[in-house]
């Protein structure tokens, strides 16, 4: 998706995917250093621990404790996130009267529901429900809304199917059930989705998940986790080499490398 995009702006620039064991982050990010990449994503399990190997991090990634995306300026290398920014730019695009006060509800509390949580609250959005199978982790998400970004933000425990409650203006799905697993079902009563719910799922293969066709039937306006991925490529894009890239050329180069 990133070289398709380079080539159609004209840039010779490569982007080269490099596996990294856990033990050897250290070393390859001093060697991203010495060969002065202009930077680069990151991806798991380095998410939170490439933290320790930066000069500095955006208000976003310092807020997750996570990076996906690495910018260099100079000899200084900085940590951004763009998932949840991503995330952002596609409810956008559906939300008519905006995001400012939504009322979200979150699936799940890992990386991704962080990332979007954060950025959603930065954005104006809120009050959040996180529904979590681990209490912990959605009570330090509900915390961290409610501490650092000071939103309304409550956790609730996932018993059985949720149940959707007609104040809900977004539902997301960042848990990762659904990912390369057509039949996997998301717990939630599906006859509590109705318009004019946007109904959201993280999970970009395959990209139309059971959860989304349940609430598209319903009449439910959808999202799907193909456009924040490429929507957080498309941040990163700019942000190294300072240019718009055409999302359409880059969710094309997408779909063919996914066999969609
Ligand atoms: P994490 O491992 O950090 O978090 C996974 C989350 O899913 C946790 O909240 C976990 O709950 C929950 N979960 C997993 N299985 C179940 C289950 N059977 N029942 C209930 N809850 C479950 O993963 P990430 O947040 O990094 O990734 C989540 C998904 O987001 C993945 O599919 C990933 O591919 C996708 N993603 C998509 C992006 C995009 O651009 N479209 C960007 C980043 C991620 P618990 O805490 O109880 O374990």
């Amino acid at each position: 998706m990133m070289e398709r995009a380079f080539d159609h702006h004209g840039l010779e620039w490569r982007y080269i995917t490099l596996e990294v064991a856990p033990e050897a982050l250290h070393d390859a990010m001093l060697g991203m250093r010495a060969m002065r990449f202009r930077g680069g994503n990151i991806t798991k399990p380095h998410k939170v621990d490439v933290l320790r190997y930066l000069d500095e991090l955006s208000q976003a990634a310092g807020l997750m404790g996570a990076v996906n995306c690495i910018n260099r300026q100079g000899d200084r290398l900085i940590g951004e996130n763009t998932d949840g920014k991503g995330f952002v730019q596609s409810l956008v695009k559906v939300a008519d009267d905006g995001i400012a006060e939504k009322n979200v509800v979150i699936l799940g509390a890992g990386g991704a529901a962080r990332a979007i949580a954060v950025e959603l609250a930065l954005s104006g959005a809120g009050p959040f429900t996180i529904v979590n199978r681990t209490a912990e982790r959605g009570q330090h998400l509900a915390a961290l809304l409610g501490q650092q970004l000071n939103v309304e933000a409550n956790y609730a425990p996932w018993e059985g199917d949720y149940r959707v409650s007609e104040a809900t203006d977004v539902l997301i799905n960042a848990t990762s059930i659904g990912l390369f697993d057509p039949d996997a079902r998301v717990p939630v009563d599906e006859t509590s989705l109705a318009p004019p719910l946007i109904v959201a799922d993280v999970v970009f293969n395959p990209p139309n998940t059971r959860f989304l066709a349940a609430a598209a039937d319903r009449g439910c306006t959808t999202l799907d986790g193909l456009g924040m991925l490429v929507n957080q490529g498309v941040i990163s894009f700019e942000i190294w080499t300072g240019i718009s890239p055409d999302p359409t050329v880059m969710r094309d180069a997408l779909e063919e490398y996914l066999g969609l």
